[in-house]
């Protein structure tokens, strides 16, 4: 380890101690629900005269039990206020506090520039307003489409789907459409590989096609052998991501195109890896027919946690008349020369609705706003750097890397160690673990990705982590984290019972 890296370990642990002392020295920091609650009238709520709680009271059209004369708010100074907030940012560890190498979902930091595009009150248009008044709404929609369409190689996009996964179910049912409509509805197979997100199968499964499971070859990619075998009149698509979810490219990508092809199905690229490919290969011209762009994880807006997102789909001639509707094209000219105008339209065989409006506007902005200040050169660039910074971190870290030559992200195996406590204790080095068990074909699977944004100081502060961690004994990292505010927490009984209500848990009952 270079004495670099030790420094910067060195100064990591300080934070994270400072962290830790929150907990040990019994510094938690309550909720605010939980500091002094003062009961404030808020005055005649308007209860009907006879005392009914059966309907709307004289002045609120609420159901009485739906209204409140009095509430409890924490009575608290400014700074006490602004510290609260403050010291909870501490606690929580952020693409806004160091590197986040989550694998496959692109955790990097997003330039605040494109948050300040999005809240320009010129924004914040009400989609109801008439086309003629929100011609800067559409333009932006439209060049977005048009961006996307060329960085994908795509003929038509739509903005609509809100996360790629819902990307990925439009896709499929734009596939399923197409199919239907060449009296090919017999088709009922869809082919996913075994190292594909779940999102895939979920995709396939959701839009009411059997899943077929392609297994990988030795080197980690599709095995053509298996790929002709599985491949029949009955396939709709074949779902792939490019480079891989080992980060490796699909060498054979054209000759998968023609397979398919050759036996009436469609190709689907899952975009997740585009940053990998941006500005130098196009899944269009790699034979996909159909795709979707998750702009939250290759363009701008920071994400996790479920949200926000945008998942466009891009799809070549053939299948754009079954996209959502509506989209966005320019409207005919008027032979008068001025300006273009624009204008929503429904595709003519569309599949309908997907969400409202054009989607998850704001975060198309942003994504709108970042490709138009980089430009050709700027995404060329990120994608280099991307493909570079992954190869570096694995060149310095003691965990083996299995599959190679990788792009923009690698899989380490944690060997002997478990990966999930490996990642807990990255933490106690004060950087954010990868993603961990996933793709199952390389054991105890660190899924590893740095990112553009990381600057060689920060890529060896990950390495000295994972170095770090390399030797320790599973006692260790069973009892890690123990520098963090909260330890191993229990995800599945806060996605299975989450608290909702700000009250404190012990009189919750009663509410
Ligand atoms: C993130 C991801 C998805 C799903 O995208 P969301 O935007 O999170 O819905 C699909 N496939 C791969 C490979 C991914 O990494």
């Amino acid at each position: 380890m270079s004495d670099r890296a030790e420094e910067s370990l060195e100064g990591a642990e300080q934070v994270r101690y400072d962290q830790a002392r929150y907990v040990e020295d019994g510094q938690y920091e309550p909720l605010l629900s939980e500091k002094d609650l003062t009961r404030v009238d808020i005055g005649d709520t308007g209860s009907d005269a006879d005392g009914s709680d059966d309907g709307a009271s004289a002045d609120s059209p609420l159901p009485d039990d739906l209204t409140r004369d009095s509430l409890e708010l924490p009575e608290l100074s400014e700074p006490e206020l602004a510290r609260h907030y403050t010291r909870l940012s501490q606690m929580i560890y952020g693409i806004d506090s160091g590197p986040y190498p989550l694998g496959s979902c692109t955790m990097k930091y997003n330039p605040k520039f494109t948050e300040d595009v999005a809240a320009l009150p010129s924004g914040a248009v009400h989609p109801d307003r008439s086309e003629r008044s929100i011609q800067g709404t559409l333009e932006v929609l439209y060049r977005l489409q048009d961006y996307l369409g060329r960085i994908g190689g795509m003929d038509a996009v739509t903005l609509q789907p809100p996360a790629g996964a819902a990307g990925e179910f439009v896709g499929i049912r734009v596939a399923a459409a197409y199919h239907e409509h060449n009296g090919e509805g017999h088709r009922d197979e869809v082919i996913v590989p075994e190292s594909a997100h779940g999102t895939n199968f979920a995709t396939a499964a959701l839009g009411g096609y059997d899943v077929v499971s392609l297994p990988s070859d030795d080197d980690g990619r599709v095995d053509l052998d298996a790929l002709e075998a599985a491949l029949s009149e009955n396939t709709a698509a074949l779902m792939l991501t490019n480079p891989n979810t080992l980060g490796l490219f699909e060498r054979d990508i054209e000759e998968i195109a023609e397979m398919v092809h050759d036996v009436g199905g469609l190709l689907y690229y899952d975009g997740a890896n585009l940053n990998a490919l941006l500005g130098r290969a196009r899944p269009g011209d790699m034979g996909f027919d159909v795709m979707h762009y998750n702009v939250h994880k290759t363009f701008a807006t920071p994400h996790g946690g479920g949200g926000p997102g945008a998942g466009p789909v891009g799809v070549v001639d053939e299948l754009a008349p079954f996209l959502p509707a509506p989209r966005v094209r320019e409207a005919d000219e008027d032979g008068e020369g001025d300006e273009s105008t624009y204008e929503l339209f429904d595709p003519e065989q569309t599949i309908g609705h997907v969400h409202g409006y054009q989607g998850n506007w704001l975060v198309l902005v942003k994504a709108f706003a970042y490709i138009a200040r980089l430009g050709d050169e700027g995404l060329t660039d990120a994608s280099a750097k991307a493909v570079l910074n992954a190869n570096y971190l694995a060149s310095q870290i003691e965990y083996d890397v299995p599959y190679e030559p990788f792009h923009h992200e690698f899989v380490a195996s944690a060997g002997d160690q478990d990966a999930a406590d490996v990642a807990k204790r990255m933490l106690d080095y004060g950087v954010h673990p990868p993603t961990t068990k996933w793709p199952e074909i390389v054991p105890e699977a660190l899924m590893t990705e740095p990112t553009e944004i990381e600057s060689k100081d920060t890529l060896d502060r990950l390495a000295a982590a994972f170095n770090a961690v390399v030797d320790e004994d599973d006692a260790t990292l069973e009892a890690a984290p123990d520098r963090t505010t909260a330890r191993r927490i229990d995800q599945t009984a806060a996605a299975r019972s989450p608290r909702l209500s700000w009250h404190a848990l012990d009189d919750a009952d009663e509410r």
